[in-house]
């Protein structure tokens, strides 16, 4: 199943309990606007080598659209539609003024020189400028992207537009950033892991956890959950993955990836895979790395009672019902993940105030945020007899829907 159909199978099972006209189901599904856009860029070596970029708008009832944009092998239109439509409900559940949006470039990021990457970060802007700023459409970062991307992003989107740091999120904090962005994606998940072991009478301190991913979200969950006390068991990345059952010395490990670039061979450590770590004896599984990973055939194996999806789309309908059946309880991508857009909202209202708040006042804000949302979600979910994700959905689609109708369609 692609990730579209996932994303459209957990939209309709809430649009059902919610009791939306099929109508009004297909005004809510369908994106605004698709475009693909070639790349093409003369390499180091000479050679010219061509690359396809989206921006798939998705829905602009709340606001200006938002969604991150992301470089990888397997972007296809597809799983930035799926990506996209997320962004729409992930916005609205947590009441930010925004619609969704997604983008990317089919390309391994890794196997290009900076100047390379600077150059097709800069060129899909060419492509794209007319589609995107501060009232339209705002991208961020997103799997292989960064701040130095959104800087590229910015400096060539003012080349046309002029001066306007908002026309993009998560940029270095040198340059118009907001404090406290990088780590906001993985601070909320941190936060909604809190509440959702408090819901289970399971407080955070000395909880036993797995991470898949040790990027940016997954690095910053593993150091915000490890001060709030947790115990960070096992951790992976795209090469392989380690476990300690003590518990990782995560600030060691911050500094460890830093300079090695994988997890592997970290002190104190035995070596896993991913299965290894997915089927982890744990307390909260996070997944943060890339969609699909928890499937209709390692489900069962899963040992956690709590799933914290920091990845967007990481469970596919087949596992998502493995893991209702089994009773292990499932907070969505669209709330766990949702700090970084929080975030990201954050730096946009400092770019058009000209007004830099302090790191506090992000986290204070995005904490609020973040325990109000989950608080909300619950409650939905506890009232309707249903999961929190299809409980999230009924949350995001009922402010999207109030929001279409209310502006006249
Ligand atoms: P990143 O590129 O910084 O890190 C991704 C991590 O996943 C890396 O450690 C990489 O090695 C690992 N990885 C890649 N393929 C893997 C595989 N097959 N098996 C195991 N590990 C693998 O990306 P990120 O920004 O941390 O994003 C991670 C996830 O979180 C994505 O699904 C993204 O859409 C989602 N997300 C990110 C943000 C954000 O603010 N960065 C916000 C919301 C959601």
């Amino acid at each position: 199943m692609s990730s579209y159909e996932t994303a459209e199978r957990y939209f309709n099972r809430a649009a059902e309990v919610m009791g939306i006209s099929d109508n009004m189901s297909k005004l809510l599904k369908t994106p605004q606007r698709e475009v693909k856009v070639q790349i093409a860029l003369e390499m180091d070596d000479g050679q010219i080598s061509t690359f396809i970029g989206y921006r798939i708008q998705h829905d602009k009832s709340r606001g200006p659209m938002k969604g991150g944009l992301r470089f990888h092998p397997e972007v296809d239109a597809g799983e930035v539609l799926a990506l996209a439509s997320l962004m729409t409900w992930k916005t609205a559940v947590v009441n930010i003024p925004y619609g969704g949006a997604k983008g990317g470039i089919s390309i391994d990021p890794s196997k290009l020189s900076p100047r390379e990457l600077e150059g097709v970060t800069r060129k899909f802007v060419d492509e794209i400028h007319d589609i995107f700023g501060p009232d339209t459409d705002i991208p961020a970062p997103d799997m292989g992207t960064n701040a130095q991307i959104m800087a590229w992003i910015m400096n060539q989107y003012e080349k046309y537009h002029g001066y306007n740091p908002a026309c993009v999120t998560g940029k270095p904090v040198e340059l118009h950033g907001a404090d406290g962005r990088e780590e906001a994606t993985g601070r909320g998940t941190a936060i909604v892991t809190r509440s959702a072991l408090l819901k289970m009478n399971k407080p955070v301190e000395g909880a036993r956890i797995a991470i898949q991913g040790f990027g940016n979200v997954g690095s910053f969950a593993a150091e915000i959950l490890h001060e709030m006390g947790a115990k960070i068991i096992a951790v992976s990345d795209a090469y392989g993955g380690i476990r300690n059952q003590d518990g990782l010395d995560i600030p060691e490990l911050m500094k460890f990836i830093k300079e090695h670039k994988k997890v592997e061979g970290f002190l104190n450590s035995e070596n896993i895979d991913n299965a290894t770590l997915l089927a982890a004896d744990v307390d909260v599984l996070i997944p943060a790395a890339i969609g699909g990973v928890l499937t209709g055939e390692n489900a069962h194996d899963v040992r956690a009672k709590l799933i914290v999806e920091a990845a967007n789309n990481p469970t596919t309908p087949e596992a998502d019902d493995i893991f209702e059946r089994k009773e292990i309880l499932v907070i969505p991508d669209i709330l766990a993940n949702a700090g970084g857009v929080t975030v990201s909202y954050f730096e946009w209202v400092q770019n058009r105030q000209h007004f830099k708040w302090e790191i506090e006042e992000v986290r204070k804000r995005l904490e609020k945020i973040m325990v109000d949302s989950f608080d909300r979600v619950w409650k939905i979910a506890d009232e309707k007899s249903v999961s929190p994700r299809i409980a999230a959905y009924i949350l995001g689609i009922g402010r999207v829907g109030r929001a279409t109708v209310l502006g006249g369609i």
